[in-house]
């Protein structure tokens, strides 16, 4: 039986251990939390990473738990429209999931094949006779080791020790304001759309309907505002104080949102990315190797939303790669195919991200009508719908 080992049990990790698991492999999931779970947020998923889980496989359960994503278009603080909403063509159309929902279709899609080991945190990977990683305490054996670590990646420093995660220099806030607690908004005012301000940005978008019992099982309103600057040390109610401020004069329904969020639902997270990128994804040794996936091989500001939706994509690639590989000459080519298929993608995303960042933290009155004026020429490519990314890539087969 072919063996696996996965390292993290987040998005990325779920979906390649589930991946290898149909697949026929024998796997073993470790990760350090004592449980598997998600946060409360959400995330859009783009038309890639909607093809990534069906080609995983995982394509049925997600009609029941997306909502489709309109594009309201993108405004200045002062309303001023930097680009004007579109209409989408269906097959382009992104849609937001609750992280909960998501993640239970990823764990159901385990199955009963994967062993799961919680409160494991891995130090680094045993090249030796037989591949393995370790605890400091056991060793897991493995012919494959898939490092879905995150970006602060124990196994990424054997497989890629020139790359490092650094602060992007901002600041994200996240949250789900339960439709319970929602503000009811007029109709021709609904929830939704992205707001660019000078070094900081606000995105809304709905999780289903009010009332409905279609759409996610945990719908509300999802909310992101990002800010430049390092994170703050202040308790969560103090840092919802501070975004209310901020954003205090955004166009509607920012203020709304801001004044329905309850400290308990914001989660503060410093936006971080890996400089350099790895030099390789995969790492010959023994029958198999390391393979690098996830965070842990690109992570990026989530300026285009795509750091899950490329995670996808690298688990679709990976199943494809070793679906048929022995463990021997045939797997190590195996993900040498992944590496090669990967890096490529990866960093062209990452070329994209970096373009948004920069107009993002553009500061100062003439930058701000040169990134105005950018943004009205770069748009569709750059802006918000990440429609080059969601077009440029299928399943291999
Ligand atoms: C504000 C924000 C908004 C975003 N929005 C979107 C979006 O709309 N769409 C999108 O596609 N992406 C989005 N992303 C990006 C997305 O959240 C990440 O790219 C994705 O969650 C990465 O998943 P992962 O499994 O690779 O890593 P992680 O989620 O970091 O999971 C890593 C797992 O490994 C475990 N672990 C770590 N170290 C060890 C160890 N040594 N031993 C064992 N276990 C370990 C961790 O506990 C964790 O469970 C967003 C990110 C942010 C910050």
């Amino acid at each position: 039986m072919r063996t696996a080992v996965v390292v993290g049990a987040g998005i990325g990790g779920l979906a390649a251990a589930g991946a290898l698991a149909r697949s026929g492999w024998q796997v073993t999931l470790l990760e350090r939390a004592d449980r598997v779970r998600a946060d409360r947020t959400a995330l859009v998923l783009w038309p890639n990473g909607l093809r990534a889980l069906r080609a995983l496989g995982l394509g049925d359960g997600l009609d029941a738990i997306g909502t489709p994503l309109r594009d309201t278009g993108v405004r200045r603080p002062d309303g001023h429209w930097l680009v004007q909403p579109r209409a989408r063509a269906a097959h382009r159309a992104p849609v937001v999931v609750h992280r909960e929902d998501l993640h239970d279709a990823l764990v159901a899609g385990l199955g009963d094949r994967v062993d799961i080991r919680t409160g494991v945190t891995v130090r680094g990977v045993e090249p030796g006779g037989r591949l393995a990683v370790t605890d400091g305490i056991q060793a897991y054996e493995a012919d494959l080791v898939v490092a879905a670590d995150g970006p602060d990646s124990a196994v990424r420093a054997r497989v890629a020790p020139e790359s490092t995660v650094v602060s992007s220099g901002c600041t994200a806030w996240r949250a789900v304001i339960p439709w319970y607690r929602a503000p009811r908004l007029p109709a021709d005012r609904p929830v939704g759309g992205e707001t660019l301000g000078a070094g900081y940005r606000f995105v809304a978008a709905s999780l289903g309907e009010r009332g409905s019992s279609g759409g996610s099982t945990r719908g509300g309103v999802y909310w992101v505002a990002t800010a430049a600057g390092a994170p703050r040390p202040e308790p969560p109610a103090t840092q919802l104080d501070f975004l209310r401020r901020w954003f205090a004069d955004w166009p509607a329904p920012t203020a709304d949102l801001l004044a329905a969020t309850e400290p308990d639902d914001l989660v503060q997270q410093e936006v971080r990315e890996l400089r350099p990128l790895p030099k390789a994804y995969a790492l010959p040794i023994g029958r198999g190797g390391v393979v690098l996936l996830g965070d842990a091989a690109h992570a990026m500001p989530h300026h285009l939303g795509q750091g899950a939706c490329l995670a996808f994509e690298d688990a679709a690639t990976l199943q494809a790669a070793v679906r048929e590989a022995a463990p021997g000459r045939a797997l190590r080519a195996a993900i040498e195919t992944y590496d090669r298929q990967r890096r490529p993608r990866a960093a062209t995303m990452v070329r994209q991200t970096r373009r948004m960042s920069a107009v993002l933290q553009t500061r100062g009155r003439l930058a701000l009508r040169a990134r105005d004026a950018a943004l009205g020429a770069i748009n569709p490519r750059l802006l918000g719908s990440a429609a080059t990314a969601a077009a440029q890539w299928r399943p291999p087969s």
